[in-house]
């Protein structure tokens, strides 16, 4: 037996006489657009549970304990989520179906993935023996030896080298029985010539999952052909934004120290364990994102970023500050000065020198301040008004009061403005179309280098209301019956209303699992920051229900215009009979928005 279809759930509820169900669990008066009586969860001598005429939501102010019919018998009845859809299928007179969408297509999924991780284990295995074994792996073996990397390590991360040879990868794996179509989706391979490997002549990082699972690879070039550095491209093992270098190594000093070091680049994150800095990991070949930092979060609760001082580097690490700390990371930034990175400072003066560093680190809000007084003229009003909006993006990510107050405080210091003046200058940013056009600006300049991430900071009534569903998915069918994707506005709340439903198919309920789900890094980057900053703590069950009302609302509103704007243009040569059915359609949505109109306060 497979999951009640969504059509099925639809016409459940539709169907189900939602008044009678309650009424034989609570007696209800009717007062305005909702019925109200004593709440059956908690005791109480004056009602304060009510349901909405026209949605069928409950919610009680008293207990706040909120939702549909379905919530409502599932916790009455302690029957579960199916058999209370059973339950009201039953009554409601409506035959079940189920979705068992494609089983065949999620088990050749299931099988390929098990084959991927099969192939990049033995992979990374001979590779491994190039390095380690054979004359080939000879020059790789000996940069590797000279920046300061020992043969324990490169055990420990099971460097490798792909042979320069670009015949020999695909007739390796042909041999061992893997079809060009299954290579094709390895990664492995150039997607113009399935034949052609993208690794060859390079030292190789096998790259790995958590559970320390190889799931694709880095090189290092060792001639001066083609890029310095690749990456496998995203496949169904992996996904470079979800995935940080040396986690598996690293776990265990992570949980220790309760914090992890966030570098640039492999060798860099290789040189700290060489060193002995065993909580480093390292971002693939992008910016640090969100995810990533979630991924930390779970971990730890501080994190140090050290970025190279060049003019990329200090940019990567303002970026860095904001997204770890909207995700509620405690962070502090360290900046490798004269051009140096981590790994030449452990070839040419020791890991002592690179433990030694590790002490000179400043906290994200005193790197970014002198950024601030860096970048602009705090001199003239100009340069502090510009020096203060630089500031915005972090100052809305922290997740406190307390240390916004604090920071305001900083920055007075350092620009000779007001605290006060400050803070109000943030507020009217903050309530200005969500953030306001200064912060949006600000913070879209600021992480440019990602494209399609300039939205992310701000922050819409669709988003917030979609955030409040993510943090209690329990709700989320409850919506579904009244909302649907394409009723929302922001890109963001569509993409997290996809998470949720692929979420709900998994039957995962976790805010962590269900934002692995969304497409866009900006959608986990806003509810990263949404959920980090506590404002929706307490107040979730309303906007949920009221946003619910909203946007239903809205879309009656926008259908009926539409029709309305049908009969405008059809002038005289529409058919009588179809003007006749439009304008009954507009007369039930009118009722229906009559009887919508009224919110949980009435
Ligand atoms: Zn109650």
């Amino acid at each position: 037996m497979g999951r009640i279809s969504s059509e099925t759930r639809q016409a459940i509820l539709e169907k189900t006489d939602f008044l009678a169900v309650y009424q034989e669990h609570v007696r209800l008066v009717r007062k305005g657009s909702s019925y109200w009586g004593l709440c059956p969860f908690h005791t109480e001598k004056t009602p304060s549970f009510s349901v909405n005429a026209e949605t069928g939501l409950f919610y009680c102010f008293g207990c706040h304990k909120g939702g549909s019919i379905v919530q409502f018998l599932m916790e009455m009845e302690k029957l579960t989520y199916h058999e209370t859809m059973i339950e009201l299928a039953r009554r409601a007179g409506v035959p079940l179906s189920f979705d068992d969408r494609k089983p065949e297509e999620i088990q050749n999924e299931e099988k390929d993935r098990r084959d991927l991780l099969d192939l990049h284990e033995r992979l990374a295995t001979t590779f491994n023996w190039f390095l380690t074994n054979t004359p080939h792996g000879r020059n790789a073996l000996d940069v590797l030896h000279r920046r300061g990397i020992d043969d324990t390590l490169i055990e420990k991360f099971r460097l490798g080298y792909a042979p320069a040879d670009r015949g020999w990868l695909h007739a390796f794996l042909r041999s061992k029985g893997y079809s060009d179509e299954f290579l094709a989706k390895s990664g492995l391979f150039s997607g113009n010539n399935p034949t052609w490997p993208l690794f060859a002549d390079r030292i190789m990082f096998p790259i790995m999952d958590a559970k320390g699972r190889v799931v694709a690879f880095g090189g290092r070039c060792m001639s001066d052909d083609g890029p310095k550095y690749l990456n496998s491209p995203d496949t169904l093992l992996y996904r470079k934004q979800e995935t940080l270098f040396a986690l598996p190594q690293a776990l265990e000093s992570i949980a220790n120290q309760d914090a992890a070091l966030v570098c640039e680049g492999y060798m860099d994150a290789l040189s700290f364990h060489q060193a002995g800095i065993t909580h480093a990991v390292a971002p693939l070949g992008t910016a640090f994102t969100a995810r990533q930092a979630l991924m930390l979060r779970r971990r730890a609760a501080r994190v140090l970023l050290c970025f190279d001082g060049d003019e990329a580097g200090v940019r990567a690490a303002e970026r860095a500050c904001v997204v770890a700390t909207a995700a509620g990371l405690e962070v502090s930034v360290l900046m490798l000065e004269g051009g140096k990175d981590a790994s030449e400072i452990l070839e040419k003066q020791g890991p002592g020198v690179l433990t030694q560093i590790l002490k000179n680190t400043i906290n994200a809000g005193t790197f970014l301040l002198t950024r601030a007084r860096k970048l602009f003229d705090v001199s003239t009003m100009e340069g502090k008004a510009k020096a203060i909006s630089f500031l915005f993006p972090y100052l809305d990510a922290l997740d406190s009061d307390v240390k916004r107050q604090d920071f305001f405080r900083d920055i007075s210091m350092a620009t000779g403005v007001s605290a006060h003046a400050i803070a109000s200058d943030f507020a009217k940013a903050k309530l200005a179309g969500g953030l306001g056009d200064q912060v949006r600006r600000t913070a879209s300049e600021q992480i440019a280098q990602t494209p399609g991430q300039g939205q992310s900071r701000v922050r819409t009534a669709d988003l917030l209301f979609m955030t409040a569903v993510a943090l209690q998915p329990e709700f989320f069918n409850t919506v579904r019956a009244h909302v649907g994707k394409y009723d929302l506005d922001d890109p963001r709340a569509r993409d997290l209303f996809e998470a949720l439903e692929e979420a709900e198919v998994e039957g995962v309920h976790d805010l962590a699992g269900i934002l692995t789900h969304c497409t866009d890094s900006s959608t986990v980057e806003s509810v990263a920051a949404i959920a980090a900053s506590g404002e929706l703590a307490g107040e979730r069950d309303r906007l949920i229900l009221d946003g619910t009302w909203r946007i239903r609302k809205r879309t009656l509103q926008r259908r009926k215009q539409a029709l309305i704007d049908s009969l405008a243009t059809a002038g005289g040569e529409a058919d009588p009979a179809k003007i006749q059915e439009t304008m009954e359609t507009i007369m039930r949505i009118d009722a229906e928005l009559k009887h919508s109109g009224g919110s949980l306060d009435e």
